[in-house]
């Protein structure tokens, strides 16, 4: 999988991607991150990439030329890699957008690339939407200053469906919300902590009664802290 991300903060996005699991990710090959700085293709001598919106209101807004030259620019280069158009999506990260789920990163998990938008101040020109965006995307329901965090969300929960960024596929199939439920409660060493012992079950060594505990427990805390996901019929 090869992600193109386009913003005007090139480092906030690198930075994230760069450490941990994504960052080996890259670095293995098990996927490709480049990040464009949507300055670089301002048509202004002083670089401009944002101008007041038509109509009146508080703010700036990204223009379109920039971005319609950066992403002319990924394409391009894509070409040159021979890139399957139909295998690509472009995707704008706004509160505006669909909010993302599980169901919708294994979705995007299943393309070759995706462009990504960050949009920064009070968005981004319509039309620039309109014209290259197959689908507007939100991380949840709250305004954040830029679509660079969200961004990073998207590649990291979408990579790591890919084959060879976990080291083992189970440690989704079996966690919160992939699964239909949220995760069981994990405990690890020291057996006491604060006076609390693990429960007597994790160290029976009896499985059947392990994973009795654990699908109990996990529908107990989902019923508690995520009613809606029982009531779907899948997520
Ligand atoms: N005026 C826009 C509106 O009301 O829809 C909000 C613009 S927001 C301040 C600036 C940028 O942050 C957006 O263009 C988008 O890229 C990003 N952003 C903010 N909240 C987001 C969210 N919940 N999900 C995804 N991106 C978000």
């Amino acid at each position: 999988m090869r992600f193109d991300i386009m913003t005007l903060f090139p480092d906030m996005v690198d930075y994230i991607l760069s450490e941990s699991i994504i960052g080996r990710a890259r670095k293995s090959g098990a996927v490709e991150v480049n990040v464009y700085n949507i300055r670089d293709y301002s048509e202004d001598k002083h670089r401009r990439v944002d101008d007041t919106p038509y109509g009146g209101g508080k703010g700036m807004l990204m223009m379109a030329p920039p971005i319609y030259n950066c992403y002319s620019a990924i394409l391009e280069e894509q070409k040159k890699v021979g890139l399957e158009v139909e295998h690509r999506k472009v995707v704008y990260m706004s509160p505006a957008g669909k909010v993302l789920n599980q169901k919708k990163a294994e979705e995007l998990a299943a393309y070759d690339n995706i462009i990504v938008l960050c949009g920064h101040y009070e968005g981004v020109d319509r039309r620039i939407i309109d014209e290259i965006v197959d689908e507007e995307i939100s991380i949840g329901d709250f305004v954040l200053t830029g679509g660079e965090i969200p961004a990073t969300i998207l590649v990291d929960c979408v990579s790591r469906l890919l084959p060879g960024v976990l080291s083992d596929p189970e440690c989704y199939e079996k966690e919160s919300i992939s699964s239909g439920m949220l995760e069981y409660p994990q405990y690890t060493r020291p057996y006491e902590f604060h006076g609390v012992k693990v429960p007597d079950v994790l160290i029976s060594g009896h499985h059947a009664n392990i994973d009795k505990w654990r699908d109990e427990s996990a529908r107990r805390l989902t019923e508690e802290n995520r009613p809606d996901l029982l009531k779907k019929e899948n997520f």
